[in-house]
Order: structure tokens, then sequence, then C-alpha cells
């Protein structure tokens, strides 16, 4: 197969949603309806062990299980899907919103009976940034859940984007009936049951067959009144609009069940975008060139301490990767010859040794990949885009043994450039460096990897600081002079970007009054 072949026939997506909607029961499903049967086991091992992550050996172990299972690949009628999974829960970090750069659609997963939930909102305002088409799913209609009508609603409020039904429920909970799908007018009809795979659910034909409301009264009737006031109401289905992330459509479902399961996989391939170009500094890259280019887009630690290794993920942009071939790294020069790749559990053999744009590949390495890193085959390339966000939370840091500080020092130098926290260092000489975070949890396991990797108590200190923005100004005596005023407020990041640390937005809004030819920033985009 062409280059180009391999390229039309990716979907590269996230599937994104609040803890308990239903994310690893529709993922698991997604893979037996493409028949990746063996790999199902592997995100219930994820998520039995999730349950109990205040447990540090359970966050090893956690560690490892998702180095494995955080990209799956599968092969769905001729399309190869590779499907990123978003941390959700206390694991919450900075890395899913960098997964989410290395998508070109996601899926969102809502359970209907509590809508839209506050962490899908914040990935939600990645994807709206980046305009990723969102194809949506409504879990657990098996439920007494909301009103779909109000659902849908709420869904277009938070998305800023039209939602398109394809399927519509008829009743919910123990009289849920089934779906009735939009497009083919015709009505699939619920059967409870995790275990088949088949297709042989009953389906009858027509909104105004008479079947139908025999058998299903007042609930179909209600289901039809409302298609047909969404048909009159809302937008058709423009798939121009929801590649630009303008629309979204919307499937109702039970993942439990299996129920709904394969309309969203169809989605996928029928709707979702193939790899698109990316732009680089230098110049536009084609998914199709023949040349290899990808991007570091997560770093993750391996399993055993004592090594320090580490997974470089990496999403291809472009040509074809094979094992052992040559590859330089754009930041440094350093050329890598990377063999012992680790693929993500596809289904055939053939997709092991080779990898397209679209599909992630991950490098074991010792440190020679760092995000944001861009790999060719010589041409010197960076791609924009993959953002760090202000951290919100701050501790300080110190060793508990003088001694020790060199170590801390690297050790946060590494954490910090695998992403696992924001590492800052104050201007005013002597000061304790600054740790950042956007959730609690990342302080603990930084802590907790400084101990078993780097030989290093740290203590970790209350800061009064709980908002960085970094700040640029195209004068740079305008510059200057801010930083002057404000030496005890400034810190650098890993890459010697400086930021401006507030304990407060009233402090905030002081200093943009003060200088309005600062531009503050809330994120950083790499590169
Ligand atoms: P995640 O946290 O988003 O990955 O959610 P899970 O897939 O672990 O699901 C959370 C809970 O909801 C589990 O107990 C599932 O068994 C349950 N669940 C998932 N899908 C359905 C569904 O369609 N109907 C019902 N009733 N429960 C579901």
């Amino acid at each position: 197969m062409s280059i180009k072949q391999e390229v039309e026939r990716r979907r590269t997506f996230a599937i994104i949603s609040h803890p308990d909607a239903g994310k690893t029961t529709l993922t698991e499903k997604l893979l037996l309806f493409a028949g990746a049967i063996q790999i199902a086991g592997s995100v219930k091992a994820r998520k039995a062990s999730r349950h109990a992550s205040s447990d540090w050996m359970e966050i090893e172990k956690q560690r490892g299980i998702s180095v494995a299972s955080s990209v799956m690949q599968m092969e769905y009628r001729d399309c190869v899907i590779n499907l990123l999974d978003t941390p959700g829960h206390q694991d919450f970090s900075e890395d899913t919103y960098r997964v989410l750069t290395a998508v070109d659609a996601a899926l969102m997963v809502i359970d209907a009976g509590n809508g839209v939930e506050p962490q899908t909102i914040r990935l939600l305002q990645v994807c709206r940034a980046r305009n990723t088409p969102i194809i949506t799913f409504i879990n657990k209609l098996d439920r007494e859940v909301r009103e779909p009508l109000d659902l849908l609603s709420e869904i277009e409020g938070h998305l800023g984007m039209d939602a398109v039904p394809f399927s519509w429920p008829v009743g919910m909970g123990r009289s849920f009936g089934g779906v009735f799908d939009i497009r083919r007018n015709r009505m699939r009809v619920f059967r409870a049951g995790q275990e088949r795979r088949d297709n042989h659910d009953e389906l009858i034909e027509g909104l105004d067959n008479p079947a139908i409301s025999a058998r299903f009264g007042d609930m179909f009737e209600k289901a039809r009144d409302e298609i047909e006031l969404i048909q009159a109401a809302a937008p058709a289905f423009d798939h121009k609009a929801f590649l630009a992330g303008k629309q979204t459509p919307v499937f109702f479902g039970s993942a439990i069940n299996n129920f709904g399961v394969q309309e969203v996989l169809d989605a996928l391939v029928d709707l979702a975008p193939q790899p698109g170009p990316r732009e680089a500094l230098q110049r536009p890259v084609q998914p199709d060139e023949p040349k290899f280019s990808g991007v570091v887009f997560k770093v993750q630690a391996n399993m055993d301490p004592a090594h320090r290794d580490r997974v470089a993920f990496v999403r291809v942009s472009s040509g074809r990767f094979q094992r052992g071939m040559k590859l330089r790294v754009s930041r440094t020069g350093k050329e890598i010859r990377p063999n012992n790749v680790v693929s993500f559990l596809s289904q055939r053999r053939e997709l092991l040794d080779e990898a397209y744009a679209g599909d992630v590949i991950g490098i074991p390495n010792h440190g020679v990949l760092q995000l944001g890193d861009v790999l060719t085959e010589g041409e010197q390339l960076q791609f924009t885009g993959l953002p760090f966000f202000a951290p919100e939370l701050f501790q300080a840091v110190e060793v508990k043994d003088p001694l020790r500080t060199k170590q801390l020092r690297i050790g946060l130098t590494q954490l910090g450039e695998e992403g696992a926290i924001q590492v800052f260092r104050p201007e005013v000489a002597g000061g304790a460096l600054l740790l950042g975070a956007v959730g609690q949890l990342q302080f603990e396991v930084v802590a907790h990897r400084l101990k078993t990797e780097y030989g290093v108590d740290a203590r970790l200190m209350p800061s009064r600081y709980n908002m960085a923005r970094w700040f640029t100004a195209d004068d740079p005596k305008v510059l200057r002079k801010f930083m002057d005023s404000n030496v005890a407020n400034i810190a650098y990041d890993v890459v010697d970007a400086p930021a401006f640390l507030a304990s407060s937005p009233a402090q905030l809004r002081v200093a943009q009054e003060l200088f309005p030819d600062i531009v503050f920033h809330t994120m950083r985009e790499h590169g």
C-alpha cells in the first residue's frame, strides 16, 4: 500500500469524559466490536488498579500498565483506528491536554444521568481551542436519566457548537425500548446483555411505522415528536462543519450493554478525518510525504525506577516509520536508531514494524527525547502547538539533606522535561525552587518519584502563589523594566521562559494595569 493509502485509512482519536461516565467500558466495547478482543483485558487491568490510586505501589503499577494501554490500535473495516486514552480522575494532569494535540478527533462520552460534567468541560476547552472535531456518545440510557432534549441543549451550551443527533432514544431505564436511527429511518430494538457482538439486533423500519407505535406506545410517540421537532429546528448534519469543530454528531446508547457501540465505531470510520497536514515553523508538513517526521507529545517513565528509562510517545506526522531506521532529533541534532519500539497491541503483525501519519510509536530512551521533540530523517523541523498550561497550584520544594541538593536539581529537571510537573526557578538568588501543577496528585507523584528514583527526600511546603503567567513584550526595555519592578514575583521555567507569579487575581490585575504593554499568557507553546 502507498503511504497515501495508509494515511487515508487512519483515524486517530482521543476518548474523553468525566470519571465514571463509561469511558473504560466504551473503550473496551469498541475494541470488542473491532475484533481486538485480546486487548479488552488490558483495559480492565488498568481500571482495576485505578481504584486504589492513593496507594503508592498502585501508582507505580498504574504507570506501567498505562504505558501499554494508553494507546490502542485496532483495525476495523479496512481502517486503522488509533485510540488514545486521556487519564481522568485524580491522576489528571497536563498530560491529558497534550494527548489532545496528538489526535485528529475526539470521542466524548457523557453520562446521560449527569450531563456535561466539570472534567469534560476542561477537556472540551482544549478541543475547542484547536477546532478538534468531536463525536458525542450519550451513555447509560438503560437507566433513569435526564431528558434527551435537555442533554442536547446542555451539550450545545458547553461546546458552543450545534449538536446533531444521529440517533434518538425511545424511552429510558426500565422502559428503554431502543434507539431510532434518524438517518437510516429505522429503530434498533434494545436488548440487554454484555457478551454478544453480533448483528442480530432487531430493526424496525420507518418513523411512521404503525408496528413501532403499537409496540412501544407513548414512549415512541414522545420520541417521534422529539425527532420531528429536531428535524424542523436543528441544522442538518454538515460534514464540513463537523470537521471544523462547529457541529457534533450525537449518538445515544448503553456501553455496558454493547448497545449503540457499533454506530460510534462506524461514525469514526465514516465521519472522523484522516490525519491532516501539520504546521511546522519551517513549512507545512503533509502526512503522505515520503520522509518520516514525528513529534514527542508525551514522555512516560518506565516501571523500573533503577533504570530510569522512559518511553517517548511519538505521533507520526508524515512518511513511513520503519523499525531500525536512523532518526535525527531536531532540538539537539543527535541521531538515534530505535529498534525496540513499543507498538500498541495491534492485531496484526505487520502493523508493528511500520507506522504512518496518525499512528503512535513508543520509543524507550534514557532522556534523549523530551516533550515537544521532533524526529526526522535529517531535515530540521520544529512543530508548534504542544501546550504547557499555567499551573494553578504551587509548592516550594527543599531537600531535607543539603548534600542531596544536586540530585534534587537533576531529578526535578528530568521530571520537568517529562512534563510530570512544572519547575520554576525564582529570579531572586537563593529562593527555593517552586513546583507548579494543575492537579494536586502531581505533587505527590513527584515527591514519591524523587525519593524512589533519585534518592531525594524532598520537603514540599505551601507557597503563597496560586497563579502564573508567562509574559512577553515587543520592546525589550519594557520587559526589563517590568521584571526589575517585580523581582520577587519572577521565576523561570525549564526552558528559561520567564513567568510572573501572583498570589491573587487582584495582584495580576494591578500588574496588567501598570504595564499595559506586557502581554500575559496562560499557555506556553513548545517550540
Ligand atoms: P470511566 O470512569 O469513564 O472509565 O467509567 P467506566 O467505564 O468505568 O464506568 C463507570 C461505571 O458505569 C461502571 O460501574 C460501569 O459498569 C457503569 N456503566 C458503564 N456503561 C454503562 C451503561 O451503559 N449503563 C449502566 N447502567 N452502567 C454503565
